[in-house]
């Protein structure tokens, strides 16, 4: 199907994008890699007036740390850049792990994580990812600069917060407090589609001691899950099987899985305690060995 008839403007400025999108109103939407809004738009699923193609802008195409470790990744940011990031692949585990498993080659190279955390897709791995890890977006429009915690940023499948005439320029990951560790697993029924389901677990430990942890989920509920409780429930500990399985628990017990076409509610949940067994007892023993060396 082709799209409904709609006005296109590619700004050069980001205070342009911001003005387009004020007089636009309601029905005008950003464009970044297209990958999610093209597809809605050619199924009709969305039908915007005004498309405002932020690819020209300059200055937006980066992932860097700031001198304190945050990371800043601008959005246009694409997938393809930072599955060969090598500022990933040393500082951010759960990052490195979740990028060359989003989608196929062909949508990395044009898809970009801003854009990915406001589609808000409950299937989106980026949310998890971002989430576990405590991160925010940066929106900025007529009324200025604003940064929303990613718990926040999503109201629901497919919703944000931003209002009609802000754009998301980055998103942010606060830096480290401790050693960094975690990963980020999907369930996929064949290379390069959608989650069954994922599970981040973004770790920060000091001297045997988990002093940060966040454990998100990808595809088992209407939105990202946060499991605040399985998190918590590692946070003061050393990591340890008893503590394992009781993180392994709760996010299960967190996961809001329903049965369709990819598995039941039931194989969907134990695959999240699944994942996350896995991945904090990897966690485990690459401390264990860290230590020993
Ligand atoms: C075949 C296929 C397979 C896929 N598989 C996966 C997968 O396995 N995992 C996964 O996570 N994703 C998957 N995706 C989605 C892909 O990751 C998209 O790139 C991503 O969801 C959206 O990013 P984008 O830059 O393309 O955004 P766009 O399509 O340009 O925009 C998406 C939405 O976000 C808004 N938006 C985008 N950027 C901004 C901004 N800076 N400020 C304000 N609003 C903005 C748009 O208005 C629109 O509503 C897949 C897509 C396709 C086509």
């Amino acid at each position: 199907m082709y799209p409904s008839r709609f006005r296109y403007e590619a700004p050069r400025s980001l205070d342009e994008a911001i003005s387009l999108l004020h007089n636009g109103g309601d029905y005008a939407k950003v464009l970044a890699g297209g990958q999610s809004l093209v597809p809605l738009m050619k199924l009709r699923f969305a039908s915007p007036q005004l498309v405002v193609d932020i690819n020209n802008v300059p200055g937006l195409d980066y992932h860097r740390a700031d001198p304190d470790g945050t990371l800043r990744i601008g959005a246009l940011c694409r997938h393809a850049d930072l599955e060969r990031s090598g500022l990933l692949k040393t500082t951010q585990p759960t990052m490195a792990a979740a990028a060359p498993l989003i989608a196929d080659p062909i949508v990395r190279n044009r898809g970009t994580l801003v854009g990915s955390l406001c589609h808000a897709d409950p299937q989106g791995d980026w949310a998890s990812v971002v989430l576990a890890l405590g991160g925010s977006v940066v929106a900025r429009g007529p009324r200025g600069t604003r940064a929303i915690p990613l718990a926040d940023f999503v109201a629901g499948p497919f919703q944000n917060i931003l209002d009609p005439d802000e754009v998301a320029v980055e998103a942010v990951i606060p830096a480290a407090q401790g050693a960094r560790s975690g990963g980020y697993l999907k369930l996929e029924r064949r290379v390069g589609d959608f989650a069954t389901v994922g599970v981040a677990v973004a770790l920060e430990t000091s001297g045997g001691t988990v002093t940060r942890a966040g454990i998100a989920l990808t595809g088992v509920g209407g939105s990202t899950i946060g499991a605040t409780e399985a998190a918590q429930a590692l946070t003061g500990q050393p990591l340890s099987a008893d503590t394992i399985e009781q993180a392994a628990e709760l996010a299960a017990q967190a996961a809001r899985p329903r049965t369709d076409h990819r598995g039941s509610a039931e194989y969907k949940r134990h695959m999240v305690r699944t994942f996350v067994l896995r991945l904090l007892s990897r966690a485990d023993a690459a401390e264990t060995e860290e230590r020993a060396a």
